[in-house]
């Protein structure tokens, strides 16, 4: 995600999975399969689910959790998804809640909803899954949406579908990672997964997606069938007025959507250039397709597998650095995974920084490699100064997300120390050890969660001994 903050200075686990340990190198994917229908009158989507988990760890599992991402928006919610600060915007027609009501789960011996906010389903398993085994669940669930212009909701002009299902948490060394909302960042770590999903919904509307789709129409009802392989979420966002202008940026067939663009073809100009640069960067891009659509949304942009989101609310000068941002996140949040709830820089700070990179490489959209670093350095040591006058400012890296203040001090961390991390990472080793790095990175960690450590290990396997360094940043010592 990127957030464009004005900033203004005066202003658990309760069914954890027994015997789950380390996730093993075994390739089966998870598959889902799930069949809606969106009901607009209602601000509801109802839902069949087909989940088929293969247990990828050395020990039998006897229960699966799963994120309810969805019950963040409701009512007395511990961990609201949306800020103080942001909540006036979001909410634009004031309070608004909404929930998800898991109905049934077959193909198991029971369920409960908890966790440390209502946020995890538990699912007790017929019998042990044993190492390479699979075992299928139906689901069935009721998605409220709030009116709220968020990943989950319902716009003035849009409606944001994301994680409106049970998700199920990424393996982690000590079983599954059970993670709460949190208004800080994206709290969501998903192992890779195969989609199938059918979407119906009223006739009239554009839907924009990730994967690849078709749409089909009969009675009034319009059909959405999307098929998506190796991403980490499937998300939709659907609108009335959304127009659609397509390009394609190497061999992939890219498509922008958009509510209102002064300038269409220089903001489909940008994707096809960010994706183009970064892959020539980086890695070739994963995945078939490439959606980015103008939509209802608090902040600058949001990552998904193939899709991301940007604002109707951005100025125009804002969104070359949003789109290489976002398209950063492909590489760094979807083809390569992280924790981003406890390492939040390692996919934030190399996306900022890879937005750098694309200011320096293609400077006819305004700004400079220069520019966007001197912007941190700057945002950062304001931060720091502030900071260092009160509490003293804790300037660690490696913290979960619910341990950050507040998006103030979450974007100095994750994104403005970021940015100065990885250039001083590529200051040190030079041009072909940074980037051998991180191509290291992509071919080893594609499909996968990354640790900081295995980044690190990448810099080293191209010849950076650069440990140091990074711990001298994500621990607080270093001085900028
Ligand atoms: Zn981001």
């Amino acid at each position: 995600m990127r957030k464009l903050l004005c900033i203004c200075l005066g202003a658990a686990l309760l069914f954890s999975a027994a015997g789950l340990s380390a996730c093993g190198g075994r390739n089966a994917r998870i598959r889902y399969d799930i069949r809606g229908e969106y009901f607009p009158e209602e601000n509801k989507l109802t839902a069949e689910m087909s989940v088929t988990v293969p247990n990828r760890t050395e020990e039998p599992m006897n229960s699966l959790s799963f994120e309810l991402w969805a019950n963040a928006y409701r009512e007395g919610a511990a961990y609201a998804p949306v800020s103080a600060l942001y909540a006036p915007t979001a909410y634009y027609a004031g309070k608004s809640y909404g929930k998800i009501e898991i109905a049934n789960v077959s193909g198991a011996a029971g369920f409960t909803v908890g966790g440390e906010d209502e946020n995890i389903l538990s699912v007790a398993l017929e019998k042990p899954l044993f190492p390479d085994e699979s075992v299928t669940l139906g689901i069935s669930f009721e998605t409220t949406l709030a009116k709220v212009e968020h990943r989950l909701g319902v716009g003035r002009n849009t409606v944001n579908l994301t994680q409106f299902y049970p998700v199920l948490c990424a393996c982690g060394e000590n079983g599954f990672r059970e993670y709460v909302y949190s208004s800080n960042g994206d709290p969501f770590v998903a192992d890779c997964a195969d989609y199938t999903v059918s979407l119906t919904l009223p006739a009239g509307y554009t839907v924009a997606h990730n994967g690849v789709g078709s749409m089909s129409e009969e009675e009034g009802k319009q059909t959405l069938s999307v098929t998506a392989e190796g991403v980490r979420d499937v998300a939709f966002v659907l609108g009335k007025d959304l127009k659609v202008l397509s390009g394609t940026a190497g061999g992939t067939e890219v498509d922008y959507l958009y509510l209102s663009d002064s300038s269409p073809e220089t903001t489909l100009k940008a994707i096809t250039d960010s994706l183009s640069y970064f892959s020539r960067t980086f890695g070739e891009y994963g995945y078939p397709r490439y959606t980015v659509v103008q939509t209802d949304f608090p902040y600058g942009g949001m990552e998904y597998s193939g899709m991301a989101l940007i604002s109707s609310a951005l100025h125009s000068s804002d969104v070359p650095a949003v789109v290489a941002h976002e398209t950063a996140h492909q590489w760094w949040y979807g083809m390569v995974g992280s924790d981003q709830f406890e390492n939040a820089w390692q996919d934030e700070g190399l996306a900022e920084y890879s937005a750098a990179l694309f200011a320096g490489a293609y400077p006819e959209y305004g700004s400079s490699y220069e520019e966007a670093l001197s912007r941190s350095e700057s945002g950062y040591r304001a931060f720091f100064s502030f900071r260092s006058q009160f509490d003293g400012a804790d300037t660690t890296m490696n913290r979960p997300l619910t341990a950050f203040a507040g998006e103030y001090e979450y974007r100095n961390i994750a994104y403005d120390k970021g940015v100065i991390l990885f250039d001083r990472v590529r200051q040190t080793v030079g041009e072909r050890k940074f980037f051998t790095g991180l191509k290291n990175y992509v071919a080893s960690y594609t499909g996968k969660i990354a640790s900081p450590a295995d980044l690190i290990a990448c810099f080293h396997r191209a010849g950076a001994n650069i440990e140091g360094l990074f711990d001298s940043f994500t621990e607080g010592k270093c001085v900028i």
